[in-house]
């Protein structure tokens, strides 16, 4: 069924939209914070039917055995290495799959990141120019530049809304996502205490109060509660805090990403010493919380 949906805009007028309820897939490609394990890849989450793609860790990789579209949208929570190194991979992954525009959105400065110091000597001796060239397509670079912010994109007829929220961390924030897509709402925040009584946290779980339920939180949760002093300096969740997020929010379902390398009939912790997460949260939230697994394919 098709649904209309009112939103306001960024500018505080109302947008109306038909957004059609389109099967999809939620491929789960790198589950792993801080460093790939064996088979198993750093953080790459993607909705092929949609081209969206949220992190580009060394699970980017993987894009290239799901693209449907001719344009990806790729999502960046920060800049930290897990979560951008595959970004680099765009020759292997884009070579004649007939993608035609590939859009990066993150933080301030996103642009002079990218060009200057990613696809730049020494880092990388392709630059995007040269990529815009080998794949015959164009490259965009767009910030994020206020605190939260929505806007609609369009793909082959697709469309869907995102919404975009700047988190705490310690590299200088991270900026979590809220997506109106193929009728479903879902959620994607990482790398960050997501703590309710912080003041920005707050306002995250308020804006997902709002309007349509959400069906889908995908959260991060890399720490056990006993260290949770290094968790908040280190800007990651545990599960006290992410239980309490939970009861405020209720998405009718949440997965927990950015794992330790071993879990994986239970949590464990960026250690491995402490069977966490899951369970813990699970037991305390109530409702379906799961792990996500390499190449898991969620149907929504
Ligand atoms: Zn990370």
């Amino acid at each position: 069924m098709n649904k209309w949906l009112t939103t306001p805009n960024r500018y505080g007028t109302i947008v109306v939209i038909l957004l059609m309820e389109v099967m999809m897939d939620i491929v789960f490609l790198g589950i792993l914070g801080y460093q790939p394990w064996r088979h198993k890849h750093t953080s790459c989450i993607m909705i092929p039917e949609y081209g969206i793609v949220l992190d580009a860790g060394t699970g980017f990789h993987l894009v290239r055995e799901h693209i449907k579209s001719s344009r990806l949208d790729i999502f960046l929570s920060h800049l930290h290495d897990d979560h951008i190194c595959g970004s680099l991979y765009q020759l292997g992954v884009l070579y004649k799959k007939g993608v035609r525009r590939v859009a990066l959105y993150g933080r301030r400065g996103i642009e002079a990141f990218f060009c200057k110091r990613q696809f730049a000597y020494p880092r990388f001796p392709v630059d995007i120019p040269s990529h815009e060239k080998i794949l015959n397509a164009t490259f965009g670079f767009y910030p994020v530049f206020q605190e939260q912010s929505q806007w609609t994109m369009a793909q082959s007829g697709l469309r869907y809304i995102v919404s975009a929220f700047r988190l705490p961390h310690p590299s200088g924030g991270s900026l979590a996502y809220d997506f109106l897509v193929g009728g479903k709402r879902i959620a994607y925040v990482t790398d960050t205490t997501l703590d309710i009584h912080n003041k920005r946290v707050r306002r995250f779980a308020r804006a997902l109060q709002k309007g349509q339920k959400l069906d889908l939180l995908i959260a991060e949760c890399n720490f056990a509660n006993r260290h949770e002093a290094l968790a908040r300096f280190t800007g990651h969740t545990f599960p006290d805090v992410l239980v309490e997020f939970l009861k405020e929010v209720q998405p009718q379902q949440a997965v927990l990403t950015h794992l330790h390398p071993h879990s994986d009939e239970f949590g464990s912790d960026f250690f491995g010493e402490d069977r966490i997460a899951f369970q813990e949260v699970q037991n305390g939230y109530g409702k379906q919380v799961s792990l996500a697994r390499q190449e898991m394919m969620l149907a929504l």
